[in-house]
């Protein structure tokens, strides 16, 4: 077991210490190509250029005909021009060998379809008019030249980058890839996180606590946090506190050959022991008390690496259900946006108000669970009220966590304070 820094076994590391440590640990997966529906909200890993011209071809941005601009001189509702229709275009149409709009000519056009040659302008159905015979039409508008047209190459050019590596694969980024016949993706792979918890009290979800048991929470919380991150997860159930079965759960959890194990509890000073030798045993840890609250005690290290198997980062958050999920969101969610390739790990921190006096534990950097809203112009904070490291109600009541330095003991209302934006409600707005 070693701490990072001098004297830090007393006074425990900031939580920009521990962070660094870890973040040091992790660099983005190998790049594989996945099928361009499976990749939304993966990191591209290479430039993207596009195979042609968007659009491909001059094409009509209205349903209307297509004319010379010239013929169209003069025309209004008062005094029409009139023009025989000698060629209709749909949209998936293509102009034949002979078909040309010639002096005194349209055709009938359809949006999105070619611009037949000959043409150099649309007129918009609404500015025309049918005559009795349907071989004519009236034109009450005059157009310009390129009115109407969608030129070949207006939106990409070919050969053009159209999206950089290290984008955030979205909606958007997933329709300009398929506009360019991207059928497979380059992305970093999506990380596997195993999540086990420990604990002899600890009984499942469907199931009701007898005396001195509690249903187990962790392992929800933490596999859906890491699920909502774009990782895969495996939530492996429960370690009961004995040698013997957390040792064969960490085995099982390797031989799912994931990118990041985490565990729940065992790690504070009660159970040091135990936890301690397993680890010890299976790899090589370190576990820091982190002057942060909640979550203290917090182990990191890497499993197995004996052999063939490459070592796999460990992640020992604290038991009580706000610590692991404030610990896993601090220092769980970093790992994995690097390992997806994210440039940008951390959520967006703004500054608001606190609405009210808000306490705080000087000693450590507080991550105080709050609700921020929006008044006028401006952001403020509310606490969700008791912040017991056990009251994981206080996590579903935020949509924020606000930052309290080590050195604060309240902060008043009125001042500002930093919130980690766990979540944007529209409601905030
Ligand atoms: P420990 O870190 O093992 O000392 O646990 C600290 C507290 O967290 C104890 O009250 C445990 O009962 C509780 N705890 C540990 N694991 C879980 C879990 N998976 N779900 C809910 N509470 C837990
Ligand atoms: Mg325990």
């Amino acid at each position: 077991m070693q701490d990072i820094g001098p004297g830090n076994a007393l006074s425990g590391v900031s939580v920009a210490e521990a962070l660094e440590a870890i973040l040091s640990q992790f660099a983005p997966l190998e790049i594989v190509q996945v099928p361009l529906a499976d990749s939304l909200g993966l990191v591209l890993a290479g430039d993207i250029k596009s195979d042609m011209n968007i659009p491909p071809f001059d094409n009509s941005s209205m349903d209307g005909y297509a004319v010379q601009s010239a013929d169209t001189e003069g025309a209004s509702g008062d005094v029409p021009r009139s023009l025989s229709v000698t060629g209709y275009l749909p949209a998936g149409g293509a102009p034949g060998p002979d078909d040309r709009v010639r002096t005194g000519t349209a055709f009938r056009i359809m949006t999105g379809a070619p611009i037949p040659p000959g043409a150099d302008a649309v007129v918009k159905f609404e500015d025309t008019g049918q005559m009795r015979n349907a071989e004519d039409v009236l034109i009450y508008h005059r157009v310009t030249k390129g009115e109407n047209l969608r030129k070949a190459g207006g939106d990409v050019r070919e050969g053009e980058t159209v999206l950089r590596a290290g984008a955030t694969i979205r909606p958007a980024e997933i329709g300009v890839l398929a506009s360019v016949g991207r059928a497979q993706v380059p992305v970093h792979r999506r990380p596997r996180v195993v999540v086990l918890a420990t604990g002899d009290e600890l009984v499942e979800v469907d199931r009701k606590p007898g005396p001195g048991q509690i249903r187990n929470t962790n392992s929800y919380s933490v596999t859906a946090q890491v699920q909502s991150w774009g990782a895969e997860a495996h939530n492996l159930g429960v370690a009961r506190d004995n040698r013997e079965d957390l040792s064969a759960k960490l085995q099982e959890a390797l031989a799912l050959r994931p990118d990041l194990v985490v565990t729940s509890a065992g790690v504070s000073v009660g159970d040091y022991d135990i936890v301690k030798e397993v680890l010890i045993s299976m790899g090589s840890i370190s576990m820091w008390r982190v002057r942060v609250k909640p979550g203290k005690p917090l182990a990191f290290g890497h499993l197995g690496g004996s052999g063939a198997s490459r070592p796999v980062p460990f992640l020992g958050l604290p038991g009580n259900p706000v610590s692991s999920m404030v610990s896993m969101e601090l220092f769980g969610r970093p790992a994995v946006m690097k390992m997806l390739g994210k440039t940008r790990l951390q959520r967006p921190i703004i500054t608001v108000r606190a609405a009210e006096p808000i306490e705080s534990s000087p000693g450590r950097e507080n991550y105080i669970r709050a609700i921020v809203s929006r008044e006028g112009d401006h952001y403020v904070a509310r606490s969700t009220g008791a912040q017991g490291s056990e009251i994981l109600t206080s996590m579903a009541k935020a949509n924020a966590l606000l930052i309290v330095d080590e050195k604060t003991r309240v902060v008043e209302a009125g001042q500002p304070v930093r919130a980690l934006m766990l979540d944007w409600p529209e409601e905030v707005f």
